[in-house]
């Protein structure tokens, strides 16, 4: 994305960015990934049954590049929405970002978050944007992973223990607050007195 969208984005004042894999052209692109991925995998069992000698494996070459060209652009366009959603966050000027210390390790060791963590690129995001904001003056807060940011009322203060991962808005039985669940979650972490300053 260019600096021009950057510059855009910035002046509308995006708030919530959305997940790059529920764009369209990275929809796309994986739905023709599983299908070539499929045709080589076809390819392999054929060829495997060939007496050796008549092993003709030339358009499973072909095949095969066809699949690395389509992981290589699904790579290029998680990397290139990073870096995009960074500059953007940077180019806001916050006198400080507070992002949450997410164990992404062992997140990807739970099997039924490790694609969906994996294909987000959280590290490496993390990584980006810390260094983007150093260079900028940007301070950025690590706060405590155990903090229960999605529990707690952003309005009052009140703790809702029985709050589910299904449960998208956070109602407030105290304040009567409704509000969507990240974006509770959002405030939780930004007003919080618990953090690390990140240095280097
Ligand atoms: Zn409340």
């Amino acid at each position: 994305m260019s600096s021009k969208a950057v510059k855009q984005a910035v002046m509308n004042g995006d708030r919530a960015f959305e997940n790059v894999n529920r764009q369209d052209r990275s929809r796309k692109l994986e739905k023709r990934l599983i299908r070539q991925q499929r045709k080589l995998s076809r390819s392999y069992v054929q060829n495997k049954h060939r007496k050796e000698g008549e092993f003709c494996a030339k358009n499973r070459r072909k095949q095969l590049l066809v699949v690395q060209k389509l992981h290589a652009r699904l790579a290029n366009i998680r990397k290139e929405y990073i870096r995009f959603v960074a500059s953007v966050l940077v180019k806001t000027k916050p006198a400080y970002i507070a992002i949450k210390d997410l164990n992404v390790s062992g997140m990807m060791k739970n099997r039924h978050l490790a694609r969906a963590v994996a294909s987000q690129n959280l590290s490496q995001f993390r990584e980006f944007l810390i260094a983007k904001c150093l260079e900028s003056g940007i301070e950025v807060r690590l706060v405590d992973r155990w903090f229960p940011f999605s529990k707690i009322c952003s309005g009052c203060g009140e703790k809702n223990v029985s709050l589910s991962l299904a449960d998208r808005i956070f109602i407030c039985g105290n304040c009567d607050l409704e509000i969507d669940r990240d974006f509770n979650a959002s405030l939780n972490l930004k007003y919080t007195n618990e953090y690390t300053v990140v240095t280097s």
